[in-house]
């Protein structure tokens, strides 16, 4: 199974419309440093499952007939800007797994088209998805009713928190559980002060609490990316800055 990285970046993106800075300056010239908004997708050998979907142009490329399923963290408009869209598709009924969240987003649940939304999940239950992908739901502390996953494989595990934070002493007991070898986390500020998000310090002790072999970083605003270009993080292989396009193996 594979997981690919789609947006790694926060509401605003990177670059932010409008601003000069370096980080958004560079990624201007090079689309390698761009961040779109939050979005994955998971491969499997039968098709393949998003995972959020705040990219706008999801419905320019996903394929429909491979298409199985959308899992989402939260209705948060930058985590599913993209089912806007999608869901006036010319397809069947697509299920779409998250949180009970009555009010949704906008619209989306009174006018969904092509979107189930009633695979409503519930937190720590396991929901198989496929022969080879089951969802646990974790509640995660954010501004609106939030899931995480522990994305399971036939033998490992990884975990995906956007946007987080901060986590439960419950969640973290089934995260643990998991030994994700992955955690995947939400680290939208650079150190200091953050509301409804963590920043690098914060995901840096989150890391030490869950002791998986790797972290990546993800749902990146600009001042952190600015803050890491003059202060990377150390090469010890521990924390991944992920990236857009960035893939890893679920076994
Ligand atoms: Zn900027
Ligand atoms: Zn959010
Ligand atoms: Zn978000």
């Amino acid at each position: 199974m594979l997981m690919r990285l789609l947006g790694t970046g926060n509401a605003p993106q990177i670059p932010v419309y409008g601003c000069r800075c370096r980080a958004c300056s560079r990624a201007r010239v090079d689309e390698n440093f761009r961040r779109r908004p939050a979005s994955a997708e998971i491969q499997t050998s039968q098709g393949r499952f998003l995972l959020d979907a705040g990219r706008t142009d999801l419905a320019d490329w996903v394929d429909p007939t491979s298409l199985q399923g959308i899992v989402l963290t939260h209705y948060h408009m930058d985590h599913v800007a993209g089912l806007f869209h999608l869901r006036w598709g010319a397809v069947d009924p697509i299920p779409v797994f998250g949180p009970p969240d009555p009010q949704g987003c906008d619209d989306l649940h009174t006018h969904s088209g092509c979107l189930d939304f009633s695979h409503t999940l519930t937190a720590y239950e396991p929901r198989v998805l496929s022969d080879e992908l089951t969802v646990i739901p974790v509640p995660i502390k954010h501004s609106k009713m939030t899931f995480g996953y522990v994305l399971k494989g036939r033998r490992e595990s990884v975990v995906y928190l956007s946007d987080c934070d901060g986590i439960g002493p419950e969640s973290m007991a089934c995260i643990q559980a998991a030994e994700p070898k992955v955690v995947i986390v939400d680290c939208t500020y650079p150190p200091g002060p953050a509301r409804n998000h963590l920043s690098l310090d914060r995901a840096v002790e989150l890391h030490r609490e869950l002791k998986a072999p790797w972290l990546y970083l993800t749902h990146i605003g600009h001042d952190l990316e600015n803050h890491l270009m003059d202060q990377p993080l150390p090469a010890d292989g521990q924390i991944i800055v992920a990236r857009d396009g960035m893939t890893l193996t679920i076994d």
